[in-house]
């Protein structure tokens, strides 16, 4: 492994006010010392989690468990449904749901662990208090362009997931024998979600090796897939089926596709935001499609989800056009505008750029 990685490059940008700036991230191993007794560790994840941030908390919560540590895991908010069957998904505090009792065992922890994003504002409310917060904040992340605020980690945008880098550490710290079946199974959650079935060009042989680590410590990956992909309502089926007929547009001459969501057309099928993964990937298994964006009206903002095939960073163009960042074939952004404007911004975009 390749430890000059682990220094980064330090990006200021952020919403959350009053950060503390550090200009080295010292390594992982670093942290060793302080994990030699009983601590108090709090760990969380960026908002709207998917199944690498879930599965890469609780597996590093089930692992941090089993070494004597007292571990509070916090998601910044609600879990979608097709993850509610992880192991120790019990444990999960949601910070938007239960704010005061996340933030006593923020205040009470040795120790704060951030996984699967680089950016406090990922965290949305949660970024202010975890701004403020003293203790050390360690990361284990593999988006580009981390922000200066941890203390130690391990920002690799190489790695396929958050949940290889947490397998990674755990074998770090000389504990491979410690995995059992409830932490393959989260970690197989997280490798497996973030490179699409093991599809993406970031999965390794590394990650085969890890898989092939995790099955014979008895992961049982069929039980995990159908939890995940065999688990739809009947309305999330019809929704995707009026989706693709009514809601996506195809650009031959770009060889892009957009996706837009109103709120309106999810409350027309009674479906949730956790319904909408992997929409956005649908144009890209259309022939010569290599861009695909999927546009969805939240709340309080409008959302944007970008995957790309080939050299086209859709994570520059997410940080360019919508305030946003993530990786180079699969990120996202945020638009002020209201839903429709948005549309129109990014479709002004689309052909402002291939008029160039
Ligand atoms: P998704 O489209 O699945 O929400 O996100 C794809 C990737 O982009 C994820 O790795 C995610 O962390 C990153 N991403 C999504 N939204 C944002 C955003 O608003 N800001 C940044 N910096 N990254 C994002
Ligand atoms: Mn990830």
């Amino acid at each position: 492994m390749n430890y000059d990685l682990f220094i980064f490059a330090p990006c200021l940008k952020t919403d959350v006010k009053k950060v503390v700036t550090k200009l080295m991230m010292r390594p992982i191993q670093d942290t060793f010392p302080l994990l030699q007794n009983p601590k108090k560790i709090f760990i969380t994840t960026h908002h709207k989690p998917d199944g690498d941030a879930i599965g890469s908390v609780l597996g590093l919560y089930h692992y941090l468990t089993k070494k004597g540590h007292h571990v509070i895991p916090v998601s910044p908010g609600e879990l979608p449904d097709f993850l509610m069957w992880m192991p120790g998904v019990e444990h999960l505090l949601n910070y938007e749901a239960e704010s005061k009792l996340s933030i006593k065992a923020l205040k009470e922890a040795d120790l704060i662990f951030c996984l699967d994003f680089n950016e406090l504002s990922r965290t949305k409310h949660l970024g202010q208090v975890l701004a403020e917060a003293t203790q050390p904040k360690i990361l284990i992340d593999h988006h580009l362009k981390p922000q200066a605020v941890w203390d130690y980690g391990m920002s690799i945008p190489e790695k396929s997931s958050t949940a290889e880098m947490v397998y990674d550490f755990i074998n770090l710290c000389g504990d491979n024998a410690l995995i059992d079946t409830d932490i393959a199974a989260c970690l197989y959650t997280g490798v497996m979600t973030d490179t699409g079935s093991f599809r993406f060009p970031v999965t390794s042989a590394n990650v085969h090796a890890m898989v092939s680590d995790l099955k014979h410590k008895g992961l049982d990956h069929t039980k995990i897939h159908e939890e995940l992909y065999d688990t739809w309502s009947i309305n999330r089926m019809r929704f995707m089926g009026y989706v693709l007929i009514e809601k996506m547009e195809i650009f031959p001459k770009y060889n892009a596709g957009l996706i837009a969501i109103s709120k309106k057309d999810m409350k027309l099928f009674d479906v949730r935001s956790g319904d909408l993964e992997g929409l956005v990937n649908m144009p890209m298994s259309i022939n010569n499609i290599n861009f695909a964006t999927m546009i969805t009206e939240r709340n309080d903002e409008v959302k944007l989800s970008f995957r790309s095939k080939g050299d086209f960073d859709v994570s520059e163009f997410a940080r360019k056009y919508f305030n946003g960042g993530g990786h180079m074939n699969a990120s996202g952004g945020t638009s002020k505008a209201s839903f429709v404007e948005t549309i129109s911004n990014f479709k002004k975009i689309l052909s402002d750029i291939h008029a160039r």
